[in-house]
């Protein structure tokens, strides 16, 4: 299993104004699409396209267009703050959601709700989740799509945990990862240190 750390000056920028906790609600959904744009640019790299042309005002050009059905999953409700940058990037993308939540004690992950597109088998999955902290809900959420016959999913988080990482290693084969940072570790809390705090409670301000 692949793990991409993406680099690129703007995107350790934004980052570290996601990391601030001064940043106010506003600016971080703003600073949220914006990474998730260079970071779905990034994880979408090598999707297969068909060469043909394209009639300009002026004459005749070699075009490249999206040659494979791509479907997006975010989790909710943190994923969501990533969908957006997804879809600006890839209009066409059929969207599924799973709806995961940690219990805040034991941090283990239950699923509430879960509607994805059928036919899995020839897309490519791109499950959109912040925040790769204990990898138990990343993991749920792969199993779950390759149990519906997914091939292709990759994992797009802005923060990762080395042991996040590890458990989707170990549990979930054949998945890719990219992400803008893979941290130190996790807290008691299972938070991730030094991470950005809670994703969705700075996204939506509850
Ligand atoms: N979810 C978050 O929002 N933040 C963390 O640090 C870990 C899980």
């Amino acid at each position: 299993m692949a793990l991409h750390v993406v680099d690129h000056p703007l995107l350790r920028d934004i980052l570290t104004r996601l990391r601030d906790r001064a940043t106010p609600c506003d600016d971080f959904r703003i600073l949220s699409n914006r990474i998730s744009l260079l970071l779905v640019a990034e994880a979408t790299r090598d999707i297969p396209t068909v060469a043909g042309t394209v009639e300009t005002p002026l004459a005749t050009a070699d075009a490249s267009r999206v040659a494979v059905r791509v479907v997006a999953v975010p989790v909710l409700r943190a994923g969501l703050g990533m969908l957006g940058a997804f879809l600006d990037l890839v209009p066409s993308a059929h969207v599924g959601y799973f709806g995961l939540e940690r219990d805040e004690t034991t941090a283990v992950a239950r699923r509430y709700y879960e509607k994805v597109p059928k036919n899995l088998q020839d897309a490519v999955v791109f499950l959109l989740d912040p925040m790769l902290a204990t990898g138990g809900s990343a993991a749920m959420a792969v199993e779950g799509l390759q149990g519906m016959g997914a091939r292709r999913v990759r994992l797009v988080s802005i923060v990762a945990a080395p042991e996040g990482v590890r458990h989707l290693q170990a549990c979930a084969q054949d998945v890719e990862i990219y992400t803008a940072a893979l941290d130190r570790g996790l807290d008691e809390r299972k938070y991730i240190v030094p991470g950005l705090g809670d994703f969705g409670d700075r996204l939506y301000g509850t």
